[in-house]
């Protein structure tokens, strides 16, 4: 069993990406961080809870990969370059073997990205994991829900429904395949995508509820609807061949995509990303799922729901 100050010893040795516009990192009262100048901070939380945002039995450096990618999602759908972490952590054991794998899981992900742990909070407790991430972006420049304009081209990135995939599969105690289970524990979050939709998208939010869910929160922002082609929805191969269903694609959870409104003529200039154009903005409100025929599909997914 570790001491509280042996639990921040060792997390310091695990703080990411060194940076020169921390002033003043772990160790202090607080953190002292020096943004470019004419940049305005963007700045998000997000808590993970055992047993509800991850199976029992995740991978500890899963657990600090996904805590720490969560906010990234986060802060890509405002179009914000990330720099900075915080990490509270409540432990029911100090365990340093947990604690490392753990750590190690967050570190690399925040070195990959640039981000630096510059403090945080530990106590006893449930396991619970809460980051807060901070980003820059250009004063005035902050992608937000809010934006979309009818004709707009509804895209998002990367595959729907893997993690939902995954999740089923582990629900199920059968064989799980592990790239459908990396989907779920170690997702990517689409900085890079983030930063290019800056000045180019209308509006922008994170897939993490499911994408009607999603959908609805970013087309509300403005009173506005959309229609769906059922499908466009991207999927992957392995999704396609472990019997995924078009609910997981709208409904499930976890995806950690972007999904994002722009003009159509936009589109080209993301080819470097991985981008397919689901639907369309439209003036009147409600999601509209259509088949390759355009005809009406009714669907049941309603996304993720806490205290639903
Ligand atoms: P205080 O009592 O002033 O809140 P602590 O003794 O709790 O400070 O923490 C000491 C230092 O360690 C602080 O800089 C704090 O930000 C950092 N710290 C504590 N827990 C964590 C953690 N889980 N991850 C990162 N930094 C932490
Ligand atoms: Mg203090």
């Amino acid at each position: 069993m570790l001491s509280e100050r042996e639990i921040i010893k060792l997390i310091t040795g695990k703080t990411g990406a060194p940076r020169d516009d921390v002033a003043l990192g772990i160790g202090d009262d607080a953190a002292v961080l020096q943004p470019r100048s004419g940049h305005e901070l963007v700045v998000c939380a997000d808590t993970l809870v055992a047993g509800v945002h991850f199976p029992d039995g995740t991978a500890p450096s899963a657990i600090g990969h996904k805590a720490l990618a969560v906010n990234l999602s986060d802060l890509a759908a405002m179009g914000a370059e990330p720099g900075w972490a915080l990490l509270a952590l409540t432990l029911p054991e100090a365990d340093e073997a947990w604690l490392r794998e753990f750590a190690t899981g967050f570190s690399e992900l925040a070195t990959r990205f640039e981000v630096m742990l510059v403090g945080g909070d530990t106590t006893r407790g449930p396991l619970t994991v809460s980051v807060t991430a901070l980003g820059q972006v250009p004063a005035g420049g902050a992608l937000r829900r809010a934006g979309a304009r009818p004709g707009d081209a509804l895209c998002v990135s990367g595959t729907l429904g893997d993690a939902a995939l995954a999740l089923a599969q582990w629900r199920a105690g059968g064989v799980r395949d592990v790239e459908l289970a990396a989907r779920l524990d170690l997702p990517e979050p689409r900085v890079a995508l983030g930063l290019a939709l800056r000045g180019i998208a209308h509006a922008a939010i994170d897939v993490s509820d499911g994408l009607l869910s999603d959908l609805r929160k970013l087309i509300e922002a403005d009173g506005l609807g959309a229609t769906v082609e059922i499908e466009q929805l991207p999927r992957s191969e392995r999704f396609a061949a472990s019997g995924g269903t078009t609910e997981m694609m709208l409904g499930g959870g976890d995806d950690y995509e972007l999904l994002f409104a722009l003009p159509a003529a936009a589109l080209p200039g993301l080819a470097a990303h991985s981008v397919t154009r689901i639907g369309t903005v439209e003036a009147e409100r409600g999601v509209r799922c259509v088949d390759g025929t355009g005809r009406p599909v009714k669907v049941t997914a309603a996304g993720y729901e806490h205290f639903g």
